[in-house]
């Protein structure tokens, strides 16, 4: 989402629209496409900022480093020199916060009480892991373009021949405040439609799996289970209901 502005070819459409564009015509929900391609391209920038930013590497320090999913995108990153400095920042903080030797003079059980304490202090993030909060952020500009947009007839079909929005992103595109009341209606209308052409895929595969439909070659349907659990799950992170 921060490649060249194709802004300058088509005057009134935003770069994010023409991701989108092309996004829906990927497999699998749009918004995870384009935020997780985006993440990754945060990264770079995010270190680099992180490292010479005072408030940055607070910020990661409150957090306690970052979500697992994310972790796991920078141990595989290249800006290793970064992930030693940003992690030695946390574990040092987290170690002015650990108790130290126990104290000989008090009962096991009240050293330990003031021991959980302690280290639940000196573990708990105090803030939400900040990709997820940037992933947070470009989500509703994603979903608003998406929705906002729903009665641009290119848009709009390629929706309708997409794979849908997972359910997490549909469940945040409900909550978002300043979406047009009509093109969110239009928009579940079309998510509606979608998810009841994959429930269909799903009998038919349930259908043709079970006993004497073993033999008949699978269509459509065959793609369904897995379509079925990423449309479910989704890929948004850090929340729960
Ligand atoms: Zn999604
Ligand atoms: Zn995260």
């Amino acid at each position: 989402m921060s490649g060249p502005a194709h802004s300058s070819r088509t005057p009134g459409k935003s770069n994010i629209y023409f991701d989108l564009l092309e996004a829906l015509r990927q497999p699998d929900c749009p918004v995870c496409r384009l935020i997780d391609r985006d993440v990754r391209q945060y990264i770079d920038g995010f270190f680099y900022e992180s490292l010479t930013v005072v408030e940055r590497r607070a910020e990661i320090r409150a957090a306690r480093g970052f979500c697992s999913v994310h972790g796991s995108i920078l141990a595989g990153h290249s800006r290793t020199l970064g992930t030693a400095i940003i992690h030695q920042d946390v574990i040092n903080d987290v170690l002015r916060g650990l108790p130290g030797h126990d104290d000989k003079r008090s009962s096991l059980r009240a050293v330990l009480a003031g021991v959980r304490d302690a280290v639940t202090r000196a573990i708990k993030p105090q803030r939400e892991c900040v990709l997820c909060s940037h992933e947070r952020n470009q989500e509703r500009i994603v979903l608003e373009t998406l929705i906002n947009g729903i009665d641009d007839n290119t848009l709009r079909s390629a929706f309708e021949r997409s794979q849908g929005v997972c359910l997490p992103h549909v469940q945040i595109a409900a909550g978002l405040r300043g979406i047009n009341d009509v093109s969110l209606r239009d928009f579940l209308a079309l998510e509606r439609k979608i998810l009841q052409t994959l429930r269909s895929q799903l009998e038919v595969f349930i259908h043709k799996y079970n006993g004497s439909y073993v033999h008949e070659a699978m269509g459509d349907e065959a793609s369904a289970p897995a379509h079925a659990t990423k449309l479910v799950s989704g890929r948004v992170f850090g929340r729960r209901a």
